[in-house]
């Protein structure tokens, strides 16, 4: 009877492995990563600790504070204070339960249930929850003197929510409206644009003018606004736009933009992890289907070596 019963279990599971059905837990890896290990959060500390001893060993040398407390540079004429600039989602909040409700309704990024998400949150206490060590560095660089600024691609309509839920952190909001950059809009954008390029001298038709406006949606120019009044010493962020600007040719294929972002990253190499703080995020980015990648056929550009071929010529089932 016992041998009968080990063949009936033997038979069942060799016909499951003749019919492979997706797992269970197909598509969500990553957001189980996120939000359930351990190893996880070992990688945001390990960052915001690296980040956290740079600002330290800057500040011994530095070591002089002007009359509001900020830390400035003894060796610069012009006694810029130093600062720090830091992106909000996914590097300050945590925002892996929207993408969880993307995940369990089916569907992609959309600006209505980002948006819907965002009222949520800044109603909702217990959706309120920081990335693993934002806010013991950001309290840290505080106390050591620097400014910290907040460049996000939040719309600016979404202000009153995230204060809210900066509030809610226990971040300090003080003065937020100078230190909170978030995206203006196309037309906006582009008109601090051009009033900063103008007052730098910086020419429209260069090629820094036209990255500048072609980056419209991104960053660099609300980073170089900072670094008008401030010196940004470090960078925390969790996608390579909080550190660079891109700007691919029009029509550039996927490859040439990947290329373009290995080549940035091997350029950049020396500042990772000097001035430059990467936290892991694998649930999107540039670097997801809709960004460098398309967004039909993404999984075309797994690689496999040629390992899948081999294992059926072997008999592999
Ligand atoms: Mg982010």
């Amino acid at each position: 009877m016992r041998k009968t019963i080990f063949c009936f279990w033997a038979a069942l599971s060799l016909a499951a492995a003749a019919q492979p059905a997706p797992l269970d837990s197909a598509g969500v890896y990553d957001k189980l990563w996120v939000q359930t290990s351990a190893d996880y959060r070992a990688h945001c500390l390990q960052t915001y600790g690296w980040a956290t001893r740079s600002l330290r060993e800057r500040a011994s040398l530095e070591g002089r504070h002007d009359a509001r407390g900020r830390l400035v540079e003894t060796n610069n004429v012009q006694e810029r204070p130093l600062a720090v600039i830091m992106d909000l989602d996914d590097t300050v909040i945590d925002m892996s339960v929207y993408r969880t409700f993307l995940h369990a309704m089916g569907r992609d990024f959309e600006l209505e249930t980002w948006n819907a998400f965002l009222d949520y949150q800044a109603d909702h206490a217990e959706a309120c929850r920081s990335v693993p060590g934002a806010l013991e560095f950001i309290a840290e660089a505080e106390k050591l003197g620097y400014t910290v600024f907040f460049i996000s691609n939040r719309t600016e309509e979404t202000r009153p929510q995230t204060i809210r839920v900066l509030e809610k952190l226990g971040v300090n909001t003080r003065d937020l409206d100078k230190r909170m950059m978030l995206d203006a809009g196309s037309e906006e954008d582009a008109r601090q644009a051009r009033a900063l390029m103008a007052r730098l001298g910086i020419a429209e038709s260069s090629r820094e003018g036209q990255a500048l406006l072609k980056a419209q949606s991104r960053k660099e120019r609300r980073r170089l606004q900072v670094s008008l009044e401030y010196r940004p010493v470090a960078l925390i962020g969790d996608d390579l736009g909080d550190f660079l600007s891109f700007v691919p040719e029009a029509g550039a294929s996927p490859e040439k933009v990947m290329q373009a972002r290995y080549q940035a990253v091997a350029d950049e190499r020396e500042r990772l992890g000097r001035q430059y703080f990467i936290l892991p995020n694998p649930m999107y980015g540039n670097w997801s289907p809709g960004g460098t990648l398309p967004k039909k056929g993404a999984a075309g550009y797994l690689r496999d070596d040629g390992f899948l071929d081999y294992y059926r010529r072997r008999g592999g089932k």
